[in-house]
């Protein structure tokens, strides 16, 4: 039920779909709209995955990548927040469909709910990869690799069959910041906990279909990073594609087998499959093209943001890319919009402040790629990811958590999340 103005009318009601950084984004700009703000997510929590290959690697804790959703809205009077899947949303009917939830109706959307990943038909890909786009992925990912090292110190024969080799798949930020977090989790921890198993005996392998790892990088940043994998003794593959994965073994398209137990998918992202119900023409990867306000032609008081939206740089004319910035700055921009029109405003275009490119390969080495053309390697790249990730947490206390733990790992070289916990079955993410 909306609740009501003095005057008696109802008050609008904003549905935000989606608690990531877009649709976060987007409920904190509405705190002081004169508005019903609702937003779902199938989830409780809001999940950081920049820092997923970090909780992956046993770097930071669940909490510091995870963030409850309620916590984070509860001060907001005006916002309330459901847990719950949505399946249907019509357009027409200005009405959202949930798995448990009455249908919802709203006077303005927001469609925060990002984007899913892409195996590309590879065959097995779905069923025995290991994505790493949920907080469930990694979890699943570090009890599976530490499950293995277990089983390997108990049987050291399951090392000549590739129990401890990694296959990474894609050459972006996502494939080879998880294949360099795996090397030092590798090479500088379990080389200590498990002193009976030589660490070159377990291989980690970083498969690219294209002809370079870090496509979007200026050539002497992909030169440093390939020279920072192989320091850390990441094989590099590249124009290699893979053609099907089996739970031991991962067959390349040139028809070479790999031995190794884990397939790391981090290849592809696709909008989530949900928006292809909404009889809207979409864009390429699947994604909700979207004016320069960000809402719909069609439906001016639908909003797309982040990774789910294709958005375009006003200045550049390019559709921007899934990037953690993009999702948090358009879902700002959406809230306030809708905040302006409630309040009979002027509303303007959405500009995106570029913060550069980056990404980290390990301790002590990242790159940073500047919208000038500017760039920056190694200590002084990591200290510039760093702000600017600290700067997406969600709260101080994340921010906190975040660099209790790099410090201690920076001085340590010790990753705190090195435990399995037995659970039972786990949701799909
Ligand atoms: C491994 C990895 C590393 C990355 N590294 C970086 C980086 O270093 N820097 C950077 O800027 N960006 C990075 N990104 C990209 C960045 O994380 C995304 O661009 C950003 O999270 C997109 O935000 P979003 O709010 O659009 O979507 P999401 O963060 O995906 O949020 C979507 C939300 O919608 C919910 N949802 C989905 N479907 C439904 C449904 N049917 N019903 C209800 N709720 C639903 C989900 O639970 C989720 O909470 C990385 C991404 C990944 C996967």
């Amino acid at each position: 039920m909306s609740s009501k103005r003095e005057n008696g009318a109802s008050r609008p009601r904003v549905l935000i779909l989606g608690g990531g950084f877009a649709g976060v984004g987007a409920a904190q700009k509405l705190e002081h709209a004169d508005a019903d703000v609702v937003l779902v997510d199938k989830h409780d929590y809001h999940t950081f995955q920049p820092l997923l290959y970090q909780l992956a690697t046993g770097l930071l804790e669940q909490t510091a990548v995870g963030h409850s959703l309620r916590d984070l809205l509860h001060d907001q009077e005006n916002t309330v927040v459901h847990q719950d899947v949505v399946t249907g949303i019509d357009l027409a009917a200005r009405q959202v469909r949930f798995e448990q939830l009455a249908p919802v109706t709203y006077d303005y959307l927001v469609l925060g709910i990002g984007a899913e990943v892409n195996f590309f038909g590879t065959e097995g890909a779905a069923e025995h990869a290991f994505p790493m786009y949920t907080l469930v992925d990694a979890e699943r990912l570090k009890d599976h690799v530490l499950r293995l090292w277990e089983a390997a110190d108990r049987d050291p024969s399951l090392v000549e069959d590739g129990a401890l080799n990694v296959v990474v798949v894609g050459g972006g930020p996502t494939g080879v910041e998880t294949a360099g977090a795996l090397a030092e989790l590798y090479r500088a921890d379990f080389a200590k906990d498990y002193r009976g198993i030589e660490p070159e005996q377990a291989r980690i392998v970083l498969v690219e279909a294209g002809p370079d790892i870090f496509s979007m990088f200026k050539p002497n940043l992909r030169e440093y990073t390939r020279e920072a994998l192989e320091k850390r003794d990441v094989e590099l593959m590249t124009g290699v594609a893979v053609a099907s994965v089996a739970p031991t073994r991962v067959t390349l398209k040139t028809g070479d087998v790999l031995n190794a137990h884990t397939l790391v998918w981090g290849a592809g992202l696709q909008g989530n499959q949900l928006v292809q119900s909404l009889g809207i023409q979409l864009e390429r990867g699947n994604r909700i093209g979207v004016g320069p306000e960000l809402n719909l032609e069609s439906h001016p008081e639908v909003y797309a943001v982040g990774d789910i939206a294709a958005i375009t740089d006003q200045k550049t004319g390019q559709v921007l890319p899934q990037l953690g910035s993009v999702a948090l700055q358009s879902g700002h921009h959406a809230g306030e919009t809708i905040a302006r029109r409630i309040a009979g405003k002027k509303t303007k275009p959405f500009a995106y402040k570029d913060k550069g490119t980056m990404a980290t390969i390990g301790r002590g080495a990242a790159v940073v790629q500047m919208l000038g053309g500017k760039t920056m390697k190694g200590f002084k790249a990591q200290v510039a990811w760093g702000t600017v990730h600290l700067a997406l947490l969600p709260t101080n206390e994340d921010r906190a958590k975040a660099v209790v733990d790099w410090a201690g790992e920076g001085f340590t070289h010790q990753r705190v999340g090195r435990i399995t916990v037995e659970t039972g079955e786990r949701e799909p993410g």
